[in-house]
C-alpha cells in the first residue's frame, strides 16, 4: 500500500489536465515521485480532490457533445499526427520513463514503442469502427448497425508500463469518439503526462482527454461517478477485482486486466540455447516487473538437467541503473517493492525450495541507494510455497519439474492465473496440444513474451482478467462503442399500403 504524504516543496509538481489546461491541484495530499536507482525526488504528484475529479468528468462530458460527431477521418488524423510526435520524442520519453520507473533505456523505448503501435492502429479507425448491413431483411426493409461511442470513459493504469498501458486505453477510446479521464499510476506519472501533452499537440481538443492523479480514493470516485460510462483498468488482481465489482455495481462497462504467474513449459526437444536465452530475458528483463514476465519455468523430463546452464546465463546479466549502457536488470520500483521481493525470497528458503542463485543485495557501485535485486533462481518449487502461489513481480525465476507435457498442462491450468504462457519445443504436435488445452490468454510457441500486436487484442483467462473484451484491437472497438441496430423501411410508392400488422413480423 502506498503512503502518500506532504512532500518537500522545492520540486516540480505534476499537473492535472482539466478541460485542456494543465492545472496545479488544490489538494493538501501529495506524494513524491522517486528515481528508483538513486532515491532522488523527481516531482510531487497530487491526490486530486473530489471537486477536481468532478471538473475533469464535467469537461469530458461537455466535450463529448462535439467530439462524438467529429468526422471519423478528422479523429483518425489526430492519431496520424500523434504517432509522428511520439516517434520524434522517443529519446526524451524513454529518458523520463527510465528516471521514474527504473527500466533500461532500450526497454523504456520498447515500452513507448508498444504503445505507439496502438496509436498507429487508432489512426486506422476509419477501417475499424464499421457497422454491418443486411439488405432486404423483409420486403423493402434493411437492417444495419451503428457503432456509437459511449460517452465519458476512464482509465486506471499500473506503474510497470507507464507509457504502453495509458496508450492501450485513451487512443482507442478517443478515436472511437469517446472522451476520457485518465488516472495514471501515482508511482510514475511523468512520462504519461508528457505523452498526454503530445496528444494535445497532435490536436486532441480541449476536454476530450483529461487527467486526474491519486490512489484509492480517486479510483473509487471514478468507479462511482454517474457520468462515467466505462472503465479500463490494468493492475493487480486485488485492486482490479475491487474496481470491477464497484464499477459494475454502478452500472458501468468494465474491463480489468490483472495479475499473473506466467509459466514457460520447456520440453527436452526444444532448441536449448534459444530456449535458455529466451527464458533468462523473459524472467529477468524489466527486473521481472512485467505482467507477461516468464516468472515460472516448468522443466519437463530431461530438460531438468538444464538448470546449471540457466543459472550460468542468469549470472552474466548486468545489474545497474537503467541509464547505464549495457544494463540488463534495473532497480525495482520502490524500497517497499524491494523489501517485498526479498521477503518472498526468504520465504522460499524457509519453505524448502533450493536457492540456485541469490540476487539479494547486489553491489551496484555509484547507485548504493537503488532498489536493486539481482537475478534469483529457485528450483524444487511446488504449489503451496509462497514463491509459487504469489506474483513476485521481481527478478525471481521459480522452477518446477513435470514428468510429461500432460502433467505440465495440468499444473499450469491449476494455477489461478491465466495471463500468459509459453511452450518451448520442436514438436508441432506437442505445441498444438498445448495451444488447445492450456487455459491461458496469451500463448507463445517458442516466443517467451507473446504480447499481441494491436490488430489482435490483449486478453487473459481466469483470475487475470474480468470483463469479456480486452484492450486494443477489434475488442477495444467493441468495448468503447455501443451497437445501435436500425431497421428501416422507406415508402417509394404512395399508393401501396401495408395495412395493419398485429404480428411481430416486419
Ligand atoms: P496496482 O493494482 O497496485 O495499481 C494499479 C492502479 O490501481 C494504480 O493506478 C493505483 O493507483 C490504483 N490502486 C492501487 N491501490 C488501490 C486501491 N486499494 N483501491 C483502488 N485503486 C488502487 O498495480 P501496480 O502495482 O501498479 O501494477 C502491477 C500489477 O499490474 C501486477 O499485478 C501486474 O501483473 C499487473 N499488470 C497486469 C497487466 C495485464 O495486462 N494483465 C499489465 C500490466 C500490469
Amino acid at each position: 500500500m502506498y503512503k502518500p504524504h506532504h512532500a518537500a516543496t522545492d520540486v516540480a509538481t505534476v499537473k492535472l489536465l482539466i478541460d485542456g489546461e494543465f492545472v496545479e491541484s488544490k489538494t493538501s495530499h501529495w506524494r513524491d515521485v522517486v528515481n528508483p536507482a538513486t532515491q532522488e525526488v523527481l516531482a510531487r504528484v497530487p491526490f486530486a480532490t473530489p471537486d477536481e475529479i468532478d471538473a475533469a468528468v464535467a469537461a469530458a462530458r461537455r466535450a463529448f457533445a462535439t467530439w462524438r460527431k467529429t468526422p471519423i477521418g478528422a479523429r483518425a488524423r489526430v492519431f496520424l499526427k500523434y504517432q509522428q510526435l511520439i516517434r520524434a520524442h522517443m529519446g526524451e520519453l524513454a529518458a523520463i520513463l527510465t528516471a521514474e520507473q527504473g527500466k533500461t533505456l532500450p526497454d523504456a523505448e520498447g515500452d513507448v514503442f508498444r504503445g505507439l503501435e496502438v496509436v498507429e492502429h487508432a489512426a486506422a479507425i476509419g477501417n475499424l469502427q464499421l457497422g454491418e448491413i443486411a439488405n432486404n431483411v423483409a420486403g423493402g426493409v434493411d437492417t444495419y448497425t451503428l457503432q456509437q461511442p459511449l460517452g465519458v470513459c476512464a482509465g486506471i493504469t499500473p506503474f510497470n508500463f507507464p507509457a504502453m498501458i495509458p496508450l492501450w486505453m485513451f487512443p482507442m477510446a478517443v478515436a472511437t469518439g469517446n472522451t476520457f479521464v485518465l488516472k495514471p499510476s501515482e508511482q510514475d506519472p511523468m512520462v504519461t503526462m508528457r505523452l498526454v501533452e503530445l496528444a494535445l499537440d497532435a490536436g486532441i481538443p480541449k476536454g476530450v482527454l483529461n487527467v486526474v492523479h491519486g490512489g484509492e480514493d480517486v479510483v473509487n470516485a471514478i468507479c462511482d461517478h454517474a457520468d462515467i460510462k466505462a472503465i479500463s483498468f490494468v493492475g493487480s488482481t486485488r485492486v482490479g477485482t475491487h474496481v470491477y465489482r464497484r464499477a459494475s455495481q454502478a452500472g458501468k462497462r468494465v474491463q480489468c486486466m490483472m495479475g499473473a504467474k506466467n509459466h514457460a513449459v520447456v520440453l527436452p526437444d526444444a532448441n536449448r540455447e534459444q530456449t535458455l536465452n529466451a527464458m533468462v530475458g523473459a524472467a529477468f528483463g524489466a527486473a521481472g516487473q512485467r505482467c507477461m514476465a516468464a516468472s515460472t519455468a516448468v522443466l519437463v523430463g530431461d530438460a531438468q538437467s538444464w538448470i546449471p546452464q540457466l543459472v550460468e546465463k542468469a549470472k552474466t546479466l548486468k545489474v545497474n541503473a537503467g541509464t547505464e549502457p549495457g544494463t540488463d536488470v534495473g532497480p525495482v520500483i520502490s524500497c517497499a517493492a524491494r523489501e517485498r521481493v526479498e521477503s518472498l525470497i526468504a520465504s522460499g528458503i524457509e519453505q524448502g525450495a533450493t536457492l540456485e542463485l541469490d540476487g539479494r543485495a547486489p553491489a551496484v557501485p555509484g547507485y548504493e541507494r537503488g532498489n536493486f535485486v539481482g537475478p534469483t533462481i529457485f528450483s524444487g518449487v511446488k504449489p503451496g510455497m509462497r514463491i509459487y502461489d504469489e506474483e513476485i513481480f521481481g527478478p525471481v525465476l521459480v522452477i518446477l519439474a513435470a514428468d510429461s507435457l500432460d502433467a505440465a498442462i495440468e499444473l499450469v491450468n491449476a494455477n489461478p492465473n491465466g495471463n500468459g504462457t509459453a511452450i518451448f519445443t520442436q514438436s508441432g504436435a506437442a505445441a498444438r496440444r498445448f495451444q488447445e488445452d492450456i487455459d491461458v490468454g496469451q500463448v507463445g510457441i517458442n516466443v517467451p513474451i507473446p504480447v499481441p500486436v494491436p490488430m489482435f487484442s490483449f486478453t487473459g483467462s481466469r483470475a487475470s482478467k474480468l470483463g469479456d473484451l480486452g484492450p486494443y484491437g477489434k475488442q477495444a472497438v467493441a468495448f468503447y462503442t455501443q451497437t445501435k441496430t436500425v431497421t428501416a423501411r422507406w415508402f417509394d410508392d404512395e399508393t401501396r399500403h401495408l395495412g395493419v400488422n398485429t404480428t411481430i413480423s416486419l
